[in-house]
């Protein structure tokens, strides 16, 4: 076993104020923190949380409070930094998607994959609903109406940027069922029906490519593309 151990939380989507859902996921994340500090050492663990402060939802909420999205995250995460000092998460590290040591890892780790060849320019079609600002999946939607509003919906079709993600179908089924050359794959994904749930799912379906983009002019709260300055991500 590696005596070294890493735990995350989700990085929370602050659209709006910390609930108790919140708590509970930091909690768990905690007690595994502190269990394995006494396990392996304090130096040997490391504890992340964060803050996701990039989207349409958030530009949305900010718009109804009439600020700016900077302004509006940086009211909201206040409330999740004191939440977490209340409670004593014992977390080595807060991180926010709007830190400048965040939009320069993302754009290296995009950078890379896209002179690697994994991602390509393609047209993205759906149904959109302009008043939502949301693309909606033909399965979700009846009589071409919004699911939340009611409008019509229109058809559009945009330039966006995707990653290869059916290309590694087949090696990531390979990946996770290969556990006897390296032990330390037994556990890869725990417990055990989960691990068989996701490969039950990678067997009987098709991965699709993933549209990692948004053009600027219809969302411009998000991290440039290092690759296309008319993108973000
Ligand atoms: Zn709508």
């Amino acid at each position: 076993m590696s005596n070294k151990f890493y735990v995350t939380t989700p990085i929370y989507y602050v659209n709006a104020s910390p609930h108790i859902g919140h708590s509970y996921t930091n909690i768990a994340a905690d007690t595994l923190a502190r269990y394995n500090r006494n396990l392996l050492g304090k130096d040997n663990v490391w504890f992340l949380t964060g803050t996701d402060e990039h989207g349409q939802k958030i530009k949305k909420a900010a718009d109804e409070a009439e600020l700016s999205p900077i302004e509006f995250v940086d009211k909201v995460v206040p409330q999740f930094e004191d939440l977490w000092n209340k409670l004593e998460i014992s977390n080595n590290d807060f991180i926010r998607t709007t830190q400048e040591r965040h939009i320069k890892c993302v754009q290296k780790a995009l950078q890379i994959v896209y002179e690697k060849g994994d991602i390509y320019e393609g047209k993205y079609e759906g149904w959109y609903c302009t008043p939502c600002e949301t693309f909606w999946p033909k399965t979700q939607i009846t009589d071409n109406l919004c699911p939340e509003c009611k409008r019509p919906l229109e058809n559009i079709s945009e330039t966006n940027f995707f990653f290869k993600l059916s290309k590694y179908q087949d090696w990531l089924i390979k990946y996770i069922k290969d556990t006897d050359k390296n032990i330390e794959r037994l556990n890869y994904i725990q417990p055990a029906s989960r691990r068989n749930e996701v490969l039950s799912f990678l067997e009987n379906n098709k991965l699709d490519d993933l549209c990692i983009s948004r053009p600027i002019e219809r969302l411009s709260w998000g991290i440039p593309l290092p690759f296309s300055p008319k993108h973000v991500t």
